[in-house]
């Protein structure tokens, strides 16, 4: 029995509500709005068949309604696969709060939003994403119990992003190994975009290894703070696409491999922890594999995170989060070897590994 289609990206419509979530196959998507505390929020649930749906909320300045609903649509199905493929038994979910996080956060809106996640019964369990932190989801738990990533000084995990970094670390590692025989970094030129919580891990990381690190971000502060801290080099944020590489590793927001960048990339890997890094998935795919690109499929690499938090749920332990972490080496060669056998792209590749758990497990419910 099939019950989780791949549709590819591109045959989604880009607009109407209702014709997305169709076309991306949601379960459900619920809107909040508070105006006491400014809250604006989405909490999307992609697909509940491993468990309840799981996955941070963004906290994002975007343009209009239209692109939050499309990202966090997108996102959530990325959720799915996500977890899926890391052998975990959650669903796929995310949210999204409309706003500055530098200067839109408060306890009010935060514990609005709480009262939201809780009202959704477990079905969507929250965590950190991009612009919130530990401290936002200390708010939250005042409100609900559906929340993790919670601080370690009140039982939680904290802060999920070296884990993510962590695991994107070994991922650039095995595709080192698949693209150029080893997965030895030393010398390597790695071009990180985005050093924020998981980015500047990351360069820690990498760094250690004996790689040759340029970085880039939008904010001023935090390429001072690199260069200061750790001696990288640094360019402005679109001048990165450009810069002279062996690996590409975007750790900023989605969708940056767009025709036009992969057009001035020089590189031969992407690898990053960004989420929804393919503009579209096939097209994008194909480009990049027409470039002899190998691309480490963002939701196989950057999991590590999400494997955290909900360890964090069944009861915190941290040895057991390092070995899963750690098989997202094997499990990125196992998709690379899949990509080339079946001559399809390392996306379609990670997503056949991850729907084939999905619709396993489907059956299985099914005969219960
Ligand atoms: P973060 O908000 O801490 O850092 C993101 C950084 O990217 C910020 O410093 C921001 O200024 C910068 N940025 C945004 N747009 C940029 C651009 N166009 N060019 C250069 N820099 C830009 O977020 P994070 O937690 O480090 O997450 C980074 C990425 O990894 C996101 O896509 C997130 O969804 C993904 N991810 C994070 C985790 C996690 O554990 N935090 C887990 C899985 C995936």
């Amino acid at each position: 029995m099939s019950v989780v289609k791949s549709k590819p990206e591109i045959d989604v419509p880009q607009e109407g509500i209702f014709s997305q979530i169709e076309g991306y196959e949601h379960e459900q998507v619920a809107f909040f709005n508070d105006k006491a505390s400014g809250l604006r929020s989405i909490v999307a649930i992609h697909n509940t068949i491993l468990g309840p749906s799981l996955g941070g909320t963004r906290f994002w300045n975007y343009n209009n309604e239209a692109e939050a609903v499309r990202d966090v649509l997108r996102l959530s199905r990325g959720m799915t696969f996500k977890a899926a493929a890391a052998g975990l038994n959650l669903g796929g979910g995310k949210a999204i709060i409309i706003g500055n996080s530098r200067t839109d956060k408060s306890e009010a809106l935060f514990r609005r939003y709480g009262k939201f996640v809780n009202s959704l019964g477990g079905k969507y369990i929250t965590a950190e994403d991009v612009g919130t932190n530990t401290q936002d989801m200390e708010w939250i738990a005042l409100e609900t119990k559906h929340v993790t990533g919670i601080p370690e000084s009140m039982g939680g995990s904290g802060d999920p992003s070296p884990f993510t970094a962590y695991g994107t670390f070994l991922g650039i590692k095995a595709s080192a190994k698949q693209m150029f025989g080893n997965d030895d970094l030393s010398g390597r030129k790695v071009a990180v975009q985005g050093i924020g919580h998981v980015g500047e891990v990351l360069v820690k990381h990498l760094i250690e290894a004996g790689a040759k690190v340029t970085v880039t971000d939008i904010h001023k502060d935090r390429i001072q703070h690199m260069v200061k801290t750790y001696g990288v080099s640094a360019v402005e944020s679109d001048e990165i696409y450009d810069v002279d590489m062996d690996i590409y590793s975007p750790c900023a927001l989605g969708a940056t491999l767009n025709t036009e960048n992969i057009n001035r990339l020089k590189c031969h890997i992407v690898a990053g922890a960004a989420n929804n890094q393919l503009a579209d998935e096939k097209l994008h795919g194909n480009m990049l594999i027409e470039k002899g690109i190998l691309y480490a499929p963002d939701f196989v690499i950057n999991a590590g995170g999400l494997i955290n938090v909900s360890c964090e749920l069944e009861g915190y332990n941290r040895e057991r989060v390092m070995d899963q972490t750690e098989k997202i080496y094997n499990r990125l060669l196992e998709i690379y070897t899949i990509a080339k056998e079946d001559n399809i792209t390392t996306q379609e590749a990670a997503m056949q590994l991850a729907i084939k758990r999905l619709n396993d497990i489907a059956s299985l419910n099914s005969r219960r």
